[in-house]
Formats: structure tokens, sequence, C-alpha cells
């Protein structure tokens, strides 16, 4: 009998899901399929892993999540292992796939992919669909090759008429966030992230309704330490366990029933950033990797392999850089403050390759996303769009702004537990 495939990739959800939705109208048996792909057990070409154990097992848990949402509504959920092409022609001929439905994803290899499995199943009725912007490409006022080079005037001229449309319906009844479950998210450190859209919807509720976090996320967004400073949905995000218009939707629905501020507001500020470099990277392609960037700057391409090391392992000398970085190592994450000096560190003080930076960040963290990854990292090198030759962070200045008591820089960097946080700051202590 003839079988309608969805193939998920990162966006592992059944709400919201137009792929899903196409596939269940298709009156024909549906089953999933995910595969795992081996170029992630690979290195780059600085000779990383593409992948860690964090974002490992938060897509495991993600896979088991989806499994079961699926499960209730009566399809099964296929994991393959291999090189996508190969494995869907294989899985297409077993089980009759007369259709396959998926969301795209603008990346080079991740197009690349898109097109070996279209090669490898030439019969098969294939549609691709978008589905990880706040705000659908095709709703935009002006066509993607005239995008402002700079974030506010994008911002302004999408704020003008905010067109985000409601989110797809879930297909099964599951949709109960995890509340019951043993995290509690107000005190789980960083670390303790847990895939899946049952815990994604959980912390997005504990944020919101929950604990009112939201009422101060503007005060709190730099915060270093703190479970709720900021909403720490990037993982979900990035692995689309939630969609962009799953929280913007639950956000109108908190402002209606607490009262819309300007903490409320900027949560969607910051997913009109990351739409932005979703579209910047839609528009400039493999563009957004290259050493002189969008605007053709050329800056360092130093790769000193001893000074790299000290970044990457936390060794700089400087508090608020190293103790980022050990935090990355240890649990995959590190606060939007802190990868902003981290990154202009190692272009700025350390004058080194950008992209050694980029491609570590890509390696470690949970959150991977290539477009935020790569456009912030291009904004603060000085070779995205904007023409201000790049973001220069006094670390030690931003240390005493965020870290004043030091306890970020104690809680990462050992050899400072007996040290005051103007003492950690004052460029003189050598560990
Ligand atoms: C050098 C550098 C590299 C980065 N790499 C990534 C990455 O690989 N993946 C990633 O998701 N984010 C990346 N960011 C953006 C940002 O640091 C993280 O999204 C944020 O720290 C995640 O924590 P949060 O979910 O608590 O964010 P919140 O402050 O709660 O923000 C809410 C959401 O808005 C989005 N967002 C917030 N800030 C940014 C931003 N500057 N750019 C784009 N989107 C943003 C994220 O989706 C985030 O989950 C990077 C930033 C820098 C400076």
């Amino acid at each position: 009998m003839s079988t309608t495939v969805v193939w998920f990739r990162t966006d592992l959800r059944t709400i919201d899901h137009e792929p899903l939705l196409k596939a269940v109208s298709s009156r024909q048996p549906v089953r999933a399929v995910y595969c795992h792909e081996q170029r992630f057990q690979l290195k780059n070409e600085f000779g990383f892993l593409k992948q860690r154990k964090f974002r490992e097992s938060f897509i495991r848990e993600s896979l088991d999540d989806l499994k079961s949402q699926l499960q209730e509504a009566g399809i099964p959920l296929d994991e393959l292992f291999g090189d996508a092409a190969d494995e869907m022609a294989k899985y297409a001929k077993l089980h009759h796939v007369t259709k396959l439905y998926y969301h795209d994803i603008e990346g080079t290899e991740e197009r690349a992919v898109e097109k070996s499995v279209r090669h490898n199943l030439p019969t098969i009725e294939i549609e691709s669909f978008i589905g990880d912007h706040l705000i659908h490409p095709d709703d935009l006022s002006f066509p993607l090759n005239e995008l402002p080079k700079t974030f506010t005037p994008f911002r302004k001229e999408v704020e003008k008429q905010l067109l985000v449309h409601p989110a797809y319906p879930a297909i099964a009844h599951f949709t109960k966030p995890d509340t019951h479950s043993k995290n509690n998210w107000s005190h789980e450190p960083p670390s303790g992230f847990r895939g899946g859209t049952r815990v994604g919807l959980a912390r997005l509720h504990d944020f919101t309704f929950g604990t009112r976090a939201i009422d101060s996320y503007k005060e709190t967004r730099n915060g270093l330490i703190a479970w709720n400073d900021s909403t720490k949905l990037s993982p979900y995000l990035s692995l689309g366990c939630l969609s962009p218009r799953m929280i913007y939707w639950h956000v109108k629905r908190y402002e209606k029933e607490y009262s819309a501020n300007q903490s409320t507001y900027w949560v969607v500020f910051e997913l009109l950033w990351r739409d932005y470099f979703k579209l910047v990277q839609r528009q400039h392609k493999k563009k957004i990797f290259g050493s002189t960037g969008l605007n053709g700057r050329r800056i360092s391409t130093r790769r000193d392999p001893v000074d790299f090391a000290k970044w990457a392992e936390g060794r700089t000398g400087a508090p608020l850089v190293d103790a980022a970085m050990r935090e990355l190592k240890t649990t995959g994450f590190m606060s939007n403050r802190c990868r902003q000096n981290a990154a202009s560190y190692l272009v700025h003080d350390l004058n080194l390759d950008w992209r050694l930076g980029a491609a570590w960040f890509e390696s470690w963290l949970i959150d991977y996303d290539t477009a935020s990854n790569y456009g912030n990292w291009m904004y603060v090198a000085g070779v995205g769009n904007d023409p201000r030759a790049g973001r220069k962070f006094n670390v030690t200045k931003q240390g005493l702004d965020y870290d004043r008591q030091g306890d970020y820089a104690r809680l990462w960097i050992p050899e400072l537990a007996d040290k005051a946080g103007d003492e950690i700051y004052s460029g003189l202590v050598y560990y």
C-alpha cells in the first residue's frame, strides 16, 4: 500500500508542523522518519567534531518525545543511520512511499542533502515547507534581496504590521506541558537542558505563567548565572521542539491575561533577531562562512594553535572569557552576554580567524543554529552587513559591569575561589 512520509530534521515537534498536517490529510498511511546523518559524526574543516554529547543527548530525548507524540496519532517514527539520500531511497522502496513532505533547512550542507534525497527519489511527490521563521518569508513586504542591511530598519519595517500566522494545530492531544517532570526549571542549571516538546512547553509555561520571570526579562536578560535571567528556549528552537510562532502566541496570551510591558515585548524583539539572521542566511547562503563575510572586509585569518587553545580551554587570563569558555565545555551553554565577550576576545584581542571561534561554538553549543551562530559571529567580527568595523568589548569592564561580585568567575574557575570580584577583574590576578 502507498505510504506518505514526513521527514523530520530540526523540527522535532508535532504542533505547528505543516508537512505533518499535509501528510495526515493525504488519505494514505503516514510514517515519519528521522535520519542520524553520518556527517554529524565527522570533524569540520578546523578539526572539531561537528556535534558533541550535549546536543546528541538533547536530540535523543527530543526524538523519544516526538516518537510518543506521533504514536498517539498512530504514526510510527523510524530512525535511519548513515547517508540520508541512500537510506531514504531504501526506506522509500521498503514502504512503497509515494509522497514525502518536510521542512526545508537553509544551509549549504542541508540543501545538498535535500538535493540528493530528491535526486534519489525521482518518482515520488516531494514538497517542502518553511517552518522555522516567526514571520513567513513570503509575508515580508520586501523581496529577500532588499533585506535591510541592519537589524533596526528590518525590525521597524516588519513591526509596522507584524504578521505572525497562528501555529498549526497539533495532530494529537498530547500537548499538556510536562509540568510534573522532575525538572524544577527555576533552579535547574543549564546542564539540565532536557530535550522534547513537552519539556520545552513546560519551560515556556514556567518562564511566563509559572514564575512570571518574563515580566522582568529586559532587566535580567544579561545575567550570567540565574536560570530565569533569560528564557533558555534556544535549544528547543534550534531543534524545533518549539516553533517561534508557538512562543509568540504563548507570549501574546500571557500579555492578554496579565499585562504587556517592555520585557514581554523584548522576548519577541529577540525572536525577530533570530528571524533576521535566518533571512540573512537565506539571502547570502554560503557567504556567511567566508572570512570576509558579507561586506568583503579583510580581517585576520591567523590560526595560531596555542592562542586558540588558551581561548577554547578557558586559559586566557581574562576571567570573564575563561569562565564562559569553561561553562561552554561543561554544559554546552553560555549566556548571550558571555558569547559576545568570548567572541570579541577571540577576534579583537587574540586577533584570530573568527571562523575558528564560530566552528568551536558550532561544535559545543547545545542550541547551535547556523544562522544565529554565524550571523552573530560576523556581527562581532565586523564582516556582516553592518558598516561598523566590529564590536570590541572591554572584557574587564564587562566583568565588572555584569559580574561585580565575581560569582560567575568563581563558579567556573576554581583557582579564583578565594578572590573577591574587584580583585578578579582588576587585571592583576593570575591563575
Ligand atoms: C557569538 C554568538 C554566537 C551565538 N550562537 C547562537 C547559536 O548557535 N544558536 C542560538 O540559538 N543563538 C546563538 N546566539 C544568540 C544568543 O546568544 C542565544 O540565542 C541566547 O543566548 C540563548 O539563550 P536564551 O534562549 O535564554 O535567550 P533569550 O535571551 O531568552 O532570547 C529568546 C530567544 O531569542 C533568540 N535570540 C536571542 N538573542 C539572539 C541573538 N543575538 N541572535 C539570534 N537570536 C537570538 C533565541 O532564539 C533565544 O532563544 C549567539 C550569540 C553570539 C553573540
